[in-house]
C-alpha cells in the first residue's frame, strides 16, 4: 500500500506534557506534569455556565464568539492591559490560546517562514509552527532569570523571519519579561518589520511584586502585535478551552473565518459563564491569585530544594524548572520516569522545552494544584532527601 501520512507529521511529536499525564494516570500518581490546574473555579463562573445550559444557550455562538464574552474581554483588556480593542471585529474567541496561535499561524505564515522563540520554549508553539510548515528559530536564555543576549536575538533574524513569539510570564521557566527586554524586542520588530505574537495566559500569575506588560501597549506596536490569551488559568477552567486573540481590525478579520473553519466556535454556554465571571470578579480576585500562587511556588521550591532537586525559582506562571540530574538515567525522560516510579510524582522531562541535550538535567513541575494535592506531592518529593 502506498498510502501514508502527510510529510508535515514527521516534524511533529506528541508532547511529553501529555505523555507524562498518561504515565502518571497509569500509576495513579500526582500529576505535576501537565498544567492541569485543579483549583476551584469561581462560583460566579460555574453558576453562569450552568444557568446558560439550563436557559437553552446550547447552540453555536457567532463564529467570532458570543457578544457577551467579546464585550467583557474588550473591557478587561482596556481596564487591565491598557489596550483598546473593539469587540466588533478586533477580538475573536478561540478554543484556548492553542486555538488562537493556530489561527494566527494559518493567517500569517507561509511554508518556510521563520518565527523566533525563546528557549526554553513551550512545545505547542513549536509544533503549531511546524504544523503550518513554518520554521521555529531559537534564541537561548540563561538562568537564573532566563535573560537573553540582544545580539543573539538580532543574529537569529533572517530574510525569512516573520515574527517573534513572546510568552510572558513564560511557560516553562516562569520568566516575566522586563520592560527593557520588551523594548529590545520592540525595536527589532519595528526596524525589521516583524509581527509580534504574544501568549499572555499567565498574566495574573506574578510573584514578588512583578508587573505584566503587554507588548501591544508599546509605542507603534499595536498594528504589528497579535495578542493571545486564555481564561484557562485565570478561572481554573483548563478543560473549557476558552481563549481569545486580539489584533488590529486589518488582521483580525482573517481570524474569525479561520477559527470557524477549524472548530466553528468555542462552547457557547461556557463562553457565557466566563463572560459573567469577567463582569463580576474584581481586583480582589486577581490579587488573590498572586498571593495564593506565590505561596504555592514557595512551598514547592522548598520541597524541591530539600529533595536535592534544586529549583530555578520562577518569577511568574505556575511551573518551576528544577535540576533533576541526581535522579538515575541519561535523559530527562528516564529521570522523570525514575521520579514517577520512586515517588508517584510526575514532572515533564526538560527535553520537551529545550533542543539537544540541554534539557536532560531538567524537569518541569506544575504547582497549579489544590493545596491538598500540592502538600501530598511535596511530602512525597521530600522523601527523596
Ligand atoms: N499549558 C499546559 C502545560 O504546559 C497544558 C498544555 C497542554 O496540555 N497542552 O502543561
Amino acid at each position: 500500500m502506498a498510502l501514508k501520512l502527510a510529510g508535515r507529521l514527521e516534524a511533529l511529536q506528541q508532547s511529553e506534557i501529555r505523555n507524562m499525564s498518561i504515565e502518571c494516570a497509569r500509576v495513579g500518581g500526582i500529576n505535576l506534569s501537565q498544567g492541569v490546574c485543579n483549583t476551584e473555579v469561581p462560583i460566579e463562573v460555574r453558576r453562569a455556565a450552568a444557568e446558560a445550559i439550563e436557559a437553552g444557550a446550547n447552540s453555536y455562538s457567532r463564529y467570532d464568539g458570543a457578544e457577551e464574552l467579546r464585550r467583557a474581554l474588550s473591557r478587561k483588556m482596556r481596564e487591565h492591559n491598557g489596550l483598546d480593542y473593539d469587540p466588533e471585529g478586533e477580538i475573536i474567541v478561540t478554543v484556548g490560546a492553542t486555538g488562537a496561535f493556530y489561527v494566527a499561524a494559518l493567517a500569517f505564515l507561509e511554508p518556510g517562514d521563520e518565527v523566533i522563540l525563546f528557549e526554553p520554549y513551550y512545545g505547542y508553539h513549536v509544533n503549531t509552527l511546524r504544523a503550518v510548515q513554518a520554521v521555529p528559530v531559537y534564541v537561548d536564555t540563561e538562568p537564573p532569570d532566563w535573560s537573553f543576549d540582544p545580539a543573539a536575538l538580532e543574529a537569529a533574524l533572517s530574510p525569512r523571519t516573520r515574527g517573534i513569539m513572546v510568552n510572558t510570564p513564560q511557560n516553562p521557566s516562569g520568566k516575566v519579561f522586563e520592560r527593557s527586554e520588551l523594548e529590545t524586542i520592540a525595536d527589532l520588530a519595528r526596524t525589521h518589520d516583524l509581527f509580534l505574537f504574544t501568549d499572555e495566559v499567565y498574566e495574573h500569575f506574578l510573584f514578588d511584586g512583578r508587573e505584566h506588560l503587554s507588548l501591544a501597549t508599546f509605542p507603534d506596536l499595536r498594528e504589528r502585535t497579535i495578542t493571545m490569551n486564555a481564561l484557562s488559568k485565570t478561572f481554573a477552567i483548563t478543560g473549557w478551552r476558552l481563549g481569545w486573540i486580539a489584533a488590529d481590525r486589518r488582521w483580525a478579520k482573517a481570524f474569525g473565518p479561520l477559527s470557524d473553519l477549524v472548530y466553528v466556535c468555542p462552547p457557547t454556554p461556557l463562553q457565557l459563564g466566563a463572560a459573567r465571571g469577567l463582569g463580576l470578579l474584581g481586583a480582589d480576585y486577581y490579587d488573590g491569585i498572586r498571593a495564593e500562587y506565590q505561596e504555592k511556588r514557595d512551598r514547592i521550591c522548598t520541597s524541591l530544594e530539600r529533595a536535592g532537586l534544586s529549583p530555578w525559582v520562577p518569577q511568574g506562571a505556575y511551573y518551576v524548572l528544577a535540576d533533576i540530574s541526581r535522579l538515575p538515567g541519561q535523559t530527562s525522560k528516564q529521570r522523570a520516569m525514575a521520579l514517577l516510579r520512586e515517588t508517584g510524582v510526575a514532572c515533564v522531562p526538560g527535553e520537551a522545552f529545550f533542543r539537544g541535550s540541554r534539557g536532560h538535567r531538567i524537569g518541569r513541575f506544575c504547582f497549579g494544584l489544590t493545596d491538598a494535592d500540592l502538600a501530598e506531592a511535596c511530602r512525597r518529593l521530600e522523601k527523596l532527601a
